[in-house]
């Protein structure tokens, strides 16, 4: 018998759509990172994308240290519970100590060096000090000490001459940590990434401002700047546009002046009132794509001069689940980040969702059920109710044909990876 091997395009079930897949593909072997770089304080790099490899010119820890407060000792004076040993010198985390003499102990706090000659760190709850004239200061230890325990190693968490982290990687809160846990205060990281923003439709109107009959907020401009912020765009906003061709098309070439991505919501579509695709063409190059996607089924991507343009949907759950699916990734890119691709992570379904053509992604959430992760779903997935996304703590990504029952494992991407 003959197998027959599908392609990507023949197994989404739509004709002239293409997939999710292919999409992110198409759109990222067109995104270059951006070249220059900038000094920054590490004051100011939370987000940043690191630019050069940072070595290490220190040890960490650079010396062996206490792990507890405790008594420092030699582990061989001490193999019998119950040893008494006389407690010769006091040693405070920021002060070293004198070099510890066979069969006596050292009062030593976190962090403090291990003076020379103790092996090991006893906790405190495991000794008992008595310090009066009759015996002097003296402590009994009440454990069996193995050698090396309670003893932070000089360089164990990172080696001098080591790479601390390398150019591609996006500096979270525990990254400023580690490269100021080995002294650098500043490093190259490359530059910030220009966006610029217009959001088209005669019907949009801004937050503030009286709604007069027919018409709406504009709610993808703040939905799209906090996702812009969070990834540490530069925004540059040029508003509303009006639905004519020559408004979209001055605005577009606006944008594009200066910017290294444009993106806008509405108007992609094939409607009379649709004219950002037709201003895309007049003024660059489009590759108009129906995505094998639900919600998001129009995207537009393409260039203008020397910007990228992507193009999403009007519908405002469209408008957050395709910048994550598509935009968040070509702005990684872009920014020089070395990991772009979207984590999914496998949950249990709590639902049953019949099989579909489009690839969809369900705003849901996480439940613990019987001891299980379980995702649940907003019940109300129109491409129009943003309150769903404001539900969900990540989405849950059905793939076409395939049909989801209740118990089954599936792949969920959390928002707290995404953004
Ligand atoms: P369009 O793609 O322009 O046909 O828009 C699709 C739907 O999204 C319509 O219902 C629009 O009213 C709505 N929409 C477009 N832009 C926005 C926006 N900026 N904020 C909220 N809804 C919008
Ligand atoms: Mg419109």
């Amino acid at each position: 018998m003959k197998t027959i091997k599908t392609s990507a395009a023949d197994r989404c079930a739509s004709p002239g759509l293409i997939s999710v897949e292919q999409a992110i593909e198409k759109i990222l072997v067109q995104a270059v990172p951006v070249e220059q770089v900038e000094q920054v304080d590490i004051l100011d790099a939370l987000n940043r994308v690191l630019a050069e490899d940072l070595h290490s010119t220190i040890d960490v820890p650079g010396y062996d240290n206490s792990a507890m407060d405790g008594f420092a000792v030699r582990s061989e004076d001490c193999q019998v519970s119950g040893s008494v040993l006389p407690v010769t010198q006091r040693i405070p985390a920021g002060q070293v100590g004198t070099a510890l003499e066979a069969g006596s102990a050292a009062r030593i706090f976190t962090g403090a060096p291990v003076p020379e000659g103790a092996d090991a760190i006893v906790m405190q709850e495991l000794c008992q000090q008595v310090d009066d004239e009759k015996q002097g200061n003296m402590v009994t230890v009440n454990t069996v000490v193995k050698a090396g325990s309670n003893v932070r190693r000089a360089g164990e968490d990172i080696a001098k001459g080591c790479v601390v982290l390398r150019a591609g990687k996006r500096l979270r809160a525990q990254e400023l940590g580690l490269l100021a846990s080995v002294g650098l205060a500043k490093f190259n990281v490359k530059r910030r990434l220009k966006v610029a923003t217009f959001f088209t439709g005669d019907e949009i109107v801004t937050p503030g401002q009286p709604l007069a009959a027919g018409q709406i907020y504009n709610s993808n401009r703040y939905t799209l700047r906090g996702l812009l912020q969070a990834m540490d765009c530069e925004i540059i906003d040029l508003g509303i546009v009006p639905d004519t061709l020559e408004a979209t098309v001055n605005v577009l070439e606006q944008a594009a002046a200066g910017a290294d991505l444009v993106i806008t919501s509405g108007g992609v579509s094939v409607g009379e009132e649709d004219y950002v695709r037709i201003a895309l063409e007049k003024l660059g190059e489009l590759s108009m794509w129906r995505i094998a996607m639900k919600p998001g089924k129009p995207v537009a991507f393409g260039k203008v001069g020397e910007a990228l343009f992507m193009g999403l949907p009007g519908n405002p759950v469209s408008v957050f689940v395709t910048f994550l699916i598509f935009t968040r990734a070509l702005i990684l890119k872009l920014q020089g980040a070395e990991d772009y691709h979207a984590k999914r992570v496998p949950v249990i379904a709590d639902f049953d969702w019949p099989p579909i053509k489009r690839q969809e992604y369900l705003r849901a959430r996480l439940v613990n059920k019987d001891n299980k992760v379980m995702a649940q779903l907003y019940p109300h997935q129109g491409s129009g109710v943003l309150s769903s996304a404001s539900w969900a703590d990540g989405l849950v990504e059905v793939m076409v044909g395939k049909e989801i029952k209740k118990g089954d494992i599936i792949d969920y991407l959390s928002f707290e990876g995404l953004f």
